[in-house]
């Protein structure tokens, strides 16, 4: 672990009742198991070395506590925002079967308690609902900022729009895109004068995006299916999106989340880089992050990553150089605080 700033869960087992007397407070404590939750804004990897090793020093209240208690894990979680700190005693506060010692090392802060008393061992479910609220906070931070901001392509909000632009834009940058498809839905709006339109008209209408010609070919298939088979209502159903051609996972979900409100999320190359920048995944293609976003975000959020994400990539979150001294969420990412270790 790098020199870098982070929150921590302790996992401590105390085998008798006891009393611990701090400064200010006396509490009884029952055996049994118990969480802590602390932060380490300066050097994180030291603070945990601090509590697995070192002599206690009677500073903090967690001091006294590992005193008398057994360290079972402590579980770091890289991070600069001290906000964070208390939404984990929040969500521990929160969590069937922890209840708070009230008052236990958090004279400091906002917090009622930072410690808890366990009857049953839920660690990974805790983590897994901070990830939710760390991901709630990053994304309401995009959202106020590219709140009004709209890419070329997203005027298109109609199934039969997404599905079409969305065709077009693989392989294409939004502002050749988006003109293109506004040339096309010009010509033909619907399904029906699609499929009337010869291959070539589509070619010279959606010129210059890429691979044109295939694009132009599969886009005149795409349109006699969903007229004749469909009544010229794109079918509101992933299989049936996927079996036309040029339609893959991203297309579908993206026509399914913003055409339909499904809770699904469209991993372009954006939200794949991103996603793993921000440390919320760890995985090697868009079609692993499809599987692990669709688990992991929450519902609250899920159909709005893909827009902000495109707009931050665009603008902050550069492929090859992110601009990390100048990103709003900065203090919630692992490649920026790693960015910020380095450079200090
Ligand atoms: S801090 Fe850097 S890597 Fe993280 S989201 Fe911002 S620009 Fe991207």
């Amino acid at each position: 672990m790098t020199a870098t700033s982070g929150i921590y869960l302790i996992l401590a087992t105390l085998t008798h009742s006891c009393t611990i007397q701090t400064r200010g407070r006396k509490f009884e404590l029952s055996p049994g198991w118990y969480f802590y939750c602390g932060s380490a804004m300066n050097n994180l990897s030291a603070r945990v070395n601090r509590h697995f090793y070192t002599e206690k020093k009677h500073h903090w209240h967690i001091d006294y506590l590992l005193d008398k208690a057994k360290v079972a894990a402590i579980v770091p979680y890289v991070v600069s925002d001290n906000q964070m700190e208390h939404e984990l005693a929040k969500i521990l506060s929160k969590t069937p079967g922890l209840t708070g010692i009230s008052g236990f090392g958090a004279g400091d802060c906002q917090c009622d308690t930072h410690l808890f008393f366990a009857d049953s061992l839920c660690v990974q479910g805790i983590f897994h609902r901070l990830l939710a609220r760390q991901i709630e906070i990053t994304v309401a931070k995009l959202r106020k900022r590219y709140i009004g901001i709209e890419t070329p392509v997203e005027k298109f909000r109609k199934p039969w729009e997404l599905l079409v632009s969305c065709i077009i834009s693989l392989r294409t940058k939004d502002e050749v895109t988006g003109p293109a498809a506004a040339r096309l839905f010009k010509e033909a709006p619907g399904p029906k004068e699609l499929m009337a339109l010869s291959e070539e008209t589509i070619e010279k209408l959606i010129f210059p995006a890429g691979f044109y010609k295939t694009k132009a070919r599969n886009l005149k298939k795409v349109a006699e299916i969903v007229h004749t088979e469909y009544h010229d209502m794109v079918p509101e159903d992933k299989d049936k999106l996927l079996a036309m051609p040029n339609v893959g996972i991203k297309t579908a979900n993206l026509v399914l989340a913003d055409g339909f409100g499904h809770f699904e999320i469209c991993v372009d190359t954006h939200v794949h880089r991103i996603s793993n920048r921000l440390g919320w995944i760890r995985t090697a293609t868009p079609e692993e992050s499809e599987k692990a976003l669709k688990i992991l975000l929450p519902r609250s959020v899920i159909r709005e990553v893909n827009g902000l994400m495109v707009k931050h990539g665009q603008n902050i979150c550069k492929p090859r150089k992110p601009m990390c001294k100048n990103c709003l969420i900065k203090s919630l990412c692992l490649t920026g605080i790693a960015d910020e270790t380095h450079s200090s």
